[in-house]
C-alpha cells in the first residue's frame, strides 16, 4: 500500500527541505502536518474564533474545509478553495500557532486526520513522506521508515536565519532565536521531538549539505 515514511525533528533541522526533495526523488507524495497546524489557526483568526476557547477550536478541526496538496514538488494548503500558502507563512500565525499545537483537545483530532491523510496519499501516489513533531512516536508510530532529524542550535539558527531574513548577523541570530528555539521549547513539552523514540533513527545534520541529508533519508528507506 506504498511506502510510509515519517520524519520529526525541531525547526530549522531541514526536515521540510529535506522531506520534499526525497519524495520528489521517489515519486511519491509528501505532507506537512506543521500546515495543517498554521492551516487551523488561521481558519480560526479568520472565524474569529478565540484561540484560548480550547473546544471551539478543537470543534474548527471537523468543521474546516481544508484541502493539503501532497505533490511534494509543489505543496499546497487550501481553505475551501482559497490557498492559503502564504497567509499561514505569515508572523501573524506564527506568533500564535503554538497555542493551537500545544490544545490538547486538538492534538488527537488533527492527528487521527493525518494519520487518515497518511494512508490515502500512500495508497494513491505509491508512497508518502510526512513531517512533523510527533509523526515517528503517535501519528504514525508503525511507519515503514521513522527518522528524527536534529542538528545543532548554532546551525538550526544559521539555516533559519538565511531562509526568513536572508543571511546570518547578529540582530537576525537574535531575532530568529526568538522565534524557532524558544518556540520549539514551548512546543516540545507537548511532543517530545528533542529525543528519539524507540526504533527511530537519530539523522544529525549539523555537519552535512543538503544533498548529504537527502542522500541519507534516501539510503534508511531504501535498505
Ligand atoms: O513546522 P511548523 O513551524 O510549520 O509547525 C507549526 C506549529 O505546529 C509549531 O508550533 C509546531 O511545533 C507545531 N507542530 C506540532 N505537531 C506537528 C507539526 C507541527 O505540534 N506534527
Amino acid at each position: 500500500n506504498g511506502v510510509r515514511v515519517a520524519i520529526d525533528g525541531p525547526s530549522g533541522s531541514g526536515k521540510s527541505s529535506v522531506s520534499k526533495k526525497v519524495a520528489a526523488h521517489l515519486g511519491i507524495g509528501y505532507l506537512d502536518t506543521g500546515a495543517m497546524y498554521r492551516a487551523l489557526t488561521w481558519y480560526c483568526l479568520d472565524a474569529g474564533i478565540d484561540l484560548d476557547d480550547t473546544e471551539a477550536v478543537a470543534d474548527a478541526v471537523a468543521a474546516m474545509p481544508l484541502e493539503m496538496g501532497t505533490d511534494p514538488k509543489a505543496p499546497s494548503v487550501s481553505m475551501g478553495g482559497k490557498p492559503i500558502d502564504a497567509d499561514i507563512r505569515t508572523t501573524r500565525i506564527a506568533e500564535v500557532v503554538s497555542k493551537v499545537a500545544t490544545n490538547l483537545a486538538v492534538r488527537p483530532k488533527l492527528q487521527q486526520r493525518q494519520r487518515d491523510l497518511m494512508r490515502e496519499i500512500a495508497a494513491s501516489s505509491g508512497g508518502v513522506v510526512a513531517e512533523g513533531r510527533d509523526v515517528t512516536t503517535v501519528v504514525a508510530p508503525d511507519a515503514d521508515v521513522r527518522i528524527l532529524m536534529v542538528a545543532s542550535e548554532e546551525a538550526r539558527l544559521a539555516r533559519r536565519s538565511k531562509e526568513v531574513h536572508g543571511g546570518v548577523d547578529e540582530t537576525m541570530l537574535a531575532a530568529t532565536r526568538a522565534q524557532i528555539v524558544d518556540r520549539d521549547k514551548a512546543d516540545s513539552t507537548v511532543s517530545s521531538f528533542m529525543t528519539a523514540a524507540d526504533g527511530v533513527v537519530t539523522l544529525d545534520t549539523s555537519e552535512l549539505t543538503f544533498q548529504q541529508s537527502v542522500e541519507a533519508v534516501l539510503t534508511l528507506v531504501e535498505r
